[in-house]
């Protein structure tokens, strides 16, 4: 297949490094590394396997140098073939990296290789009385690895986040073979979490420093039995807008019920169409009691027949049995399954699951359909036969008219299984040229050859259709951030350097702006969009955060931010890292002033590279950020101290910001003294 072995003239310096049994080229190990969980398919031109993390980066310096492509690969369960090496090369088989180096409650860490699967983490945590938030129903087998390089979910993720969320550092071998340690607390733009979920290329992470919770003393799991999906669906919302944060928040169709329990006890009534798992925890037991009986009225006021309350573990055990079991239970009723990843803003989920029966049912296909309810992620699961080539052909047809329900209700394509090989299409129809050029901007910045992981994430250019989605105009902007856009695309023609200025309470840019001429985004301050369904907010980025507070507090909601200074302040400065948790989306405009949109208002999202929180730290020298959508609470918020008490612009960057600025701006317009190096 390939023209020439290109991996014969690098061998012996490979097997000098793995050695002579970890280079493998031979018929059985090739095939065996040509698929993984997705549908695609490639054979890759060899399999290196690894018995230290120590021998990653000289074996990828060895690869770059040949111009080799390569890609890291775990478990190989993710979901877009985002482990197909669709351009031969090396495959890099990372799965006997399993050490925990150390457990240390007192931090609240752990540090792991990236091969250590995610439950025996949990079981290791167990004898501590801690636990790893991230669950995904893979996680028997996934790795810590696979579930960084696709920021995987499950359905712990409702009330504690994504991995993104619960990874404190990481060590990377970059794609040319530099080793890097990178947190997200580290001053200027957060190179941590944009290696999140960047699927093996811009680097292959070796040691994750993650975040680890005690366990809480009470869980509470309950079912609840709906005769309509679409009941069920309604009371999630209903839950969650009630301020009430489940740990879980999960659903399942009649379908995917039947599949879970097939040969087994179906303890729902008749005539039961969906199941809603709902799991409680905390240390207040008073309160747990309270909550409970909240989502249960909740239920009954939504028609639910049956709510019980798990008794003992072993059923709340078979509940997740069920829950956690049902994909793989769909996949033993046809020869293939394809999941699809969409996600909508929650309260858009009765009509996103309205759309999707009727395209499922418009291509005569079965589908199981399960939720992550609570996040406004929906798995349909459409069981087939890849040898029937018409059925693959309505699979697919049916996946991307889902995709693209999900986008037109304002969600997203992919909430947790990546971009991969099988996503790129949905790329286009989610951004428009602008991001996905910013997207190849990150990836050149990383990997100006193009070897690390490539042909993933980014759409290819045959699979771009006619008329992106994306944004066509400016008209949801405000007249002021209009005329922002006009004044940088002006001052782009005229090589005018820019000095982004706030309210000036932490990037003092008066005292530094060496010439550069203000632009004022105070003005940048209209009325805030609250969504008080849906529990975000969208706000600009002059607006001052006490004001906002005070205008969802005028609406009975509220949001864990500091009240000095402005929206974009906070997010430019990163003084407050931990605002990237309720960080949703980011609308901002190049140096040339082009407009672009990241993120959105729902509260997962793993589509292409993860630059809203890149930008978070990047001091007004990337893009000017025009408005930041957040999730907000629908309680009072605490006003959390800021962690970095001096704030200070005079950050040494790292080569990776510096090669990020060059592609970014490249003619270093904006907040020139940041990367003084260009300025000179
Ligand atoms: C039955 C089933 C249930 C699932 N349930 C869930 C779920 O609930 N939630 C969810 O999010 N996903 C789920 N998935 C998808 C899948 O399990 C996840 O994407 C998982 O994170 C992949 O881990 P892995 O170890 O298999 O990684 P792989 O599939 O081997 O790799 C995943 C990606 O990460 C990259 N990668 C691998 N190692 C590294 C590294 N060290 N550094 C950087 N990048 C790396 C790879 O190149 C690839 O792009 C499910 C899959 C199956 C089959």
């Amino acid at each position: 297949m390939f023209k020439t072995d290109r991996i014969s003239r690098i061998r012996p310096e490979l097997e000098a490094i793995v050695g002579e049994d970890n280079v493998r080229t031979d018929d059985a190990e090739i095939t065996m590394y040509s698929y993984d969980a997705g549908m695609a398919r490639a054979r890759p031109e060899a399999v290196i396997s690894f018995n230290s993390i120590a021998e990653i980066a000289p074996v990828v310096k060895v690869l770059y140098r040949a111009g080799i492509p390569y890609l890291p690969r775990l478990a190989g369960t993710n979901l877009s073939g985002g482990t197909i090496p669709l351009r031969g090369g090396a495959v890099l088989n990372l799965s006997r990296l399993k050490k925990i180096y150390r457990i240390d409650t007192a931090a609240r860490l752990a540090l792991v290789e990236p091969g250590v699967v995610n439950l025996d983490l949990q079981k290791a945590l167990e004898p501590f009385g801690f636990f790893y938030a991230p669950d995904p129903a893979s996680q028997k087998v996934s790795t810590i690895g696979g579930n960084i390089g696709e920021n995987a979910g499950g359905p712990l993720c409702l009330k504690y986040g994504v991995t993104a969320d619960n990874v404190e550092r990481l060590e990377v071998v970059t794609p040319e073979g530099a080793v890097k340690t990178w947190s997200f607390r580290d001053p200027g733009p957060d190179l941590m979490s944009l290696i999140t979920g960047s699927e093996g290329t811009l680097g292959i992470v070796t040691r994750a420093w993650l975040k680890i919770l005690p366990k809480p003393r009470h869980i509470r799991t309950a079912s609840a039995a709906f005769t309509s999906l679409e009941s069920a669906m309604t009371a999630v919302t209903s839950i969650v807008s009630e301020g009430i944060a489940p740990r879980a928040l999960e659903a399942m169709d009649r379908v995917s019920l039947e599949a879970a329990l097939s040969g087994k006890h179906d303890p729902f009534p008749a005539g039961t169409e969906a199941v809603l798992i709902i799991e409680l925890d905390g240390n207040d037991v008073v309160r747990l009691k309270k909550e409970l009986a909240a989502v249960q009225n909740i239920c009954s006021a939504n028609s639910c027949s049956d709510f019980r309350v798990a008794a003992e573990e072993a059923e709340r055990e078979l509940l997740w049995q069920a829950r956690k079991g049902a994909y793989p239970a769909m996949a033993r009723l046809a020869p293939d399954v394809l999941v699809e990843d969409g996600v909508v803003p929650r309260p858009r989920l009765p009509e996103a699951l309205r759309q999707t029966r009727e395209i499922l049912s418009r291509y005569k296909l079965t589908a199981g359909l399960l939720f992550h309810a609570g996040d406004g992620n929906m798995h349909p699961n459409m069981i087939f036969d890849r040898r029937d080539l018409q059925e693959v052909k309505r699979v697919k047809k049916a996946g991307h008219e889902i995709l693209k329900a999900c986008i037109k209700l304002g969600g997203t394509v992919s909430g947790e299984h990546g971009v991969g090989v099988e996503k790129r299409v949905a790329m286009n129809w989610l951004y428009g040229p602008a991001e996905l050029d910013f997207f190849g901007k990150i990836k050149r910045a990383f990997d100006p050859r193009d070897l690390a992981n490539p042909d993933k994430i980014l759409p290819v250019a045959e699979e771009k259709p006619a008329g992106s989605a994306g944004l066509t105009d400016k008209a949801y902007l405000s007249p002021e951030a209009r005329g922002i856009i006009d004044e940088l695309k002006l001052r782009h023609r005229t090589g005018t350097r820019t000095a982004v200025t706030g309210l000036g309470t932490r990037l003092k840019t008066d005292r530094i702006m060496e010439g550069a001429k203000p632009l004022a985004l105070r003005q940048l301050a209209g009325a805030p969009e609250i969504d008080r369904e849906n529990l975000t907010v969208r706000a600009e980025a002059g607006l001052p955060l006490k004001e906002l507070r005070r205008q969802l507090k005028a609406c009975g909601l509220d949001i864990e931010l500091p009240e000095e200074g402005s929206v974009g302040g906070l997010i430019a400065s990163k003084t407050l890292p931990g605002l990237r948790r309720i960080l949703l989306g980011l609308d901002i405009a190049a140096a040339d002033g082009t407009l672009m949109k990241f993120g959105g208002t729902t509260v997962k999202n793993v589509a292409g590279y993860d630059v809203v929180r890149l930008l978070c730290g990047s001091l007004g020298a990337y893009a000017v950020i025009l408005a930041a959508t957040f999730s907000v609470s629908a309680r009072a918020a605490r006003t959390p101290q800021e962690g970095a008490a001096e704030f200070n612009d005079a950050f040494d960057p790292d080569e990776y910001h510096r090669r990020l600025k060059k592609e970014l701006d490249p003619q270093n317009l904006l907040n020139p003294w940041i990367y003084r190096e260009n300025a000179r």
